[in-house]
């Protein structure tokens, strides 16, 4: 297949690096459109109770059917497309997104995609780690060179207990190593920790990280979705997290990579590396968010909690080309105004209708 190369859009004619054009495109709320989100399937071999939780999903839930999932050109032209946009930052998520098959084909076409300079994307992929063994030679060969595993917990029944399958830890640890001896940088963790399921497994992870290049991420519970039961009780706040660590392990403050990073950064002093937290719910990052969310049937969402997105592969199948597909996403973009997170804080915020469900929207 022939690589896509990334149009630039009417006006910005210079020869720019992905994600530097002149004018980006900004929504609403002025915030430019930098990062997409690609889920590529909305199966998963786990069952976590925060997101897919068995009691739901083992009733007869309705996964898309093949036909309707874009296919690999399908999401490679729409990514170039975004690409023209101002897109520099591509994440392939799920479900999980090892599960489709040939997703190494997937990566290859992505890391084609090359900006007016002849930059590429900053391409990542966030994985259970379940099957990350078998494919991640493949995936680090095709272009991938950032990967994130979801590690809830070190202790091997906590583990079991939050992906609900009984999936053993071990086979998850292997294959971070496995992925850090195939060359991928950064490997980052990140653990969703749930009050009365895993906030012990906090400092057991520091520990088994301290002294890796692994960059340890810790996440607050979000209320993502519809099923999986969310109550406030169950967060554990980030600052809460920081002083658990605070307790047997000196750590310091580092600066942001840069502005609007969601993950606020640490490090152990001793020099044993680099941790964060994302405090989604305490400390929402509205106001920086610039990712969109391209679901596995083709729909754009504008933000985690939205609960209706616009259908681009309606636009692609019935024979648009790049440019009307290219402006609807401007259109779509100019009218976003989300930021439930900040509202939900404020708690000024009743939403209407039913949110998506983050394995289908890309996590
Ligand atoms: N299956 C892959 C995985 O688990 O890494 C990718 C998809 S998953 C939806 C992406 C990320 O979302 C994971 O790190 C997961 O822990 C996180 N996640 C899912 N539900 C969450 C929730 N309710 N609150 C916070 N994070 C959540
Ligand atoms: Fe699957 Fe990831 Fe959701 Fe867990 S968080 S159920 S691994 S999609
Ligand atoms: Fe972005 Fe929506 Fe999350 Fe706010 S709540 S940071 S707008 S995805």
């Amino acid at each position: 297949m022939e690589p896509f190369n990334a149009k630039p859009i009417p006006g910005d004619t210079s020869a720019v690096q992905c994600g530097q054009l002149q004018s980006p495109i900004l929504d609403a709320l002025g915030r430019p459109l930098r990062d997409l989100r690609i889920s590529v399937t909305d199966r998963c071999n786990f069952r976590c109770t925060y997101c897919m939780p068995k009691q739901v999903f083992g009733s007869g839930f309705q996964f898309i059917r093949h036909q309707d999932m874009l296919s690999f050109e399908e999401i490679a032209r729409l990514a170039s497309i975004f690409t023209s946009l101002g897109i520099a930052k591509v994440r392939l998520t799920g479900g999980e997104p090892l599960l489709r098959r040939h997703i190494e084909r997937l990566v290859g076409y992505l890391a084609d995609i090359k900006c007016p300079d002849g930059s590429g994307l900053d391409l990542a992929l966030t994985t259970n780690g379940s099957v990350l063994r078998q494919k991640a030679k493949a995936l680090f060969d095709a272009g991938l060179k950032r990967i994130t595993v979801s590690l809830d917990a070190l202790d091997n029944d906590t583990y079991m207990k939050m992906n609900d399958v009984g999936f053993p830890v071990s086979i998850v640890l292997d294959a971070i190593e496995y992925a850090l001896a195939v060359g991928f940088s950064p490997v980052k963790v990140n653990a969703v920790i749930r009050k009365g399921y895993n906030e012990g497994q906090i400092l057991p992870l520091v520990a088994h990280f301290k002294g890796t290049p692994v960059i340890l991420r810790f996440i607050e519970y979000m209320d993502a979705g519809t099923r999986s039961g969310w109550h406030t009780d169950q967060i554990v706040p980030s600052a809460r997290i920081i002083e658990t660590i605070q307790s047997k392990y000196p750590i310091e403050p580092l600066e942001a990579n840069y502005p609007g990073e969601t993950a606020e950064r640490w490090r152990h002093t001793d020099g044993g590396g680099e941790i964060g937290v994302i405090s989604s719910i305490t400390q929402p990052f509205c106001s920086a968010c610039s990712r969109i969310r391209l679901s596995t049937d083709g729909k754009i969402y504008p933000c985690l909690f939205s609960t209706t997105g616009f259908d681009l592969r309606q636009l692609i199948r019935s024979g648009q080309p790049d440019d009307t597909i290219r402006q609807a996403v401007v259109d779509y973009w100019h009218s976003r105004a989300d930021r439930y997170s900040e509202l939900r804080l404020k708690k000024e915020y009743q939403q209407d209708g039913q949110r998506i469900e983050m394995h289908y929207i890309g996590g």
